[in-house]
């Protein structure tokens, strides 16, 4: 069912080509037609875990709008799973269209109170998970574990080009991990982040310690957050149907919207020398359009 490798499509845009600047794609979003995107990367091995560990029952958290959700979902429908979802906040009726289609997937919510959910990781909260549910194979919030980062570093394997440059956006910090592991020194990755605040640095300086991975040829813009997670303008909206208009790429507005904009924009200010090559990776996240009437 997987498409791989996935495409690497050029963009060509008179605004990149007068800043001398070749900007590339990296579809990801094409990887798989449900579980999509990076999250089918960081879904990929953990999968593959818990059928080797004999788990049938996958459980694993995020908010109501969850790519992630979304995916571990559609995945347990493929692979044979049963999923529990542990959602952030408190049940909204009609589902939205990520809970909706999770939940025809066979998915079953759990929702968890906020101040809970900020200690799902704990022994303790975990440990009524498994008196509620059984056993389970559990799946960190957005996916992010050591499987996840060995499924990201397969993203750096299949480019066979040559660049300077490569983009990526980021929640957690699972999928830049990869890359920066999989890229072993070369290049330059440049994350945007989708969060408001200077964190993430340090999340993913811890993470990829944690992994001992120990590369510094990346860094983290934080100038396009448009106001925080999932928070957007009109000025990014508009962009994302313009870049779809022109370039018949679809973005999202949580992640893939936030890194073009950026993108974009430090090519206009000059960020870019003469000549750079730049691959931007398409992460997917495109049921998320829904929630934004695009
Ligand atoms: C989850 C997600 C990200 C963030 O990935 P992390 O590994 O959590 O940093 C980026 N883009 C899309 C489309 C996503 O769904």
């Amino acid at each position: 069912m997987e498409t791989l490798p996935t495409p690497i499509i050029p963009i060509q845009d008179p605004k990149l080509a007068e800043k001398g600047v070749e900007l590339m794609v990296k579809r990801e979003d094409l990887n798989h037609p449900v579980i999509s995107g990076n999250k089918w990367r960081k879904l990929k091995y953990n999968l593959a875990e818990a059928k080797k560990q004999g788990q049938n029952r996958l459980l694993t958290f995020g908010g109501a709008y969850s790519n992630h959700i979304y995916a571990t979902a559609g995945a347990g429908q493929a692979f044979g799973f049963e999923t529990i979802g542990v959602i952030r906040g408190e049940e909204h009726l009609p589902l939205n269209p990520t809970l909706a289609f999770a939940s025809k997937a066979g998915m079953y919510f759990h929702y968890m109170d906020r101040a809970t959910y900020r200690k799902k990781s704990e022994e303790s909260v975990i440990k009524l998970l498994k008196q509620q549910y059984g056993d389970f194979y559990l799946i960190p919030e957005g996916g992010t574990n050591a499987l996840a980062i060995q499924g990201c570093e397969e993203i750096i394997e299949e480019i066979d080009t040559d660049y300077d440059y490569l983009c990526c956006p980021i929640g957690t910090g699972g999928t830049i991990s990869g890359l920066i592991s999989g890229l072993k020194g070369r290049s330059e990755i440049l994350g945007f982040s989708s969060l408001k605040g200077d964190f993430l640095h340090e999340e993913v300086v811890r993470l990829l310690k944690q992994y001992g991975i120990h590369y510094t040829n990346w860094s983290i813009n934080t100038d396009y957050h448009f106001g925080g997670y999932a928070r957007i303008k009109p000025a990014l909206l508009n962009f994302i149907k313009d870049f779809e208009q022109n370039q018949q790429v679809p973005l999202d507005p949580v992640y893939t919207g936030k890194m073009m904009f950026g993108i974009y924009d430090l090519v206009q200010s000059g960020f870019f020398p003469k000549g750079t090559k730049i691959i931007a990776i398409h992460t997917g996240g495109l049921q998320g359009r829904a929630g934004f009437g695009l």
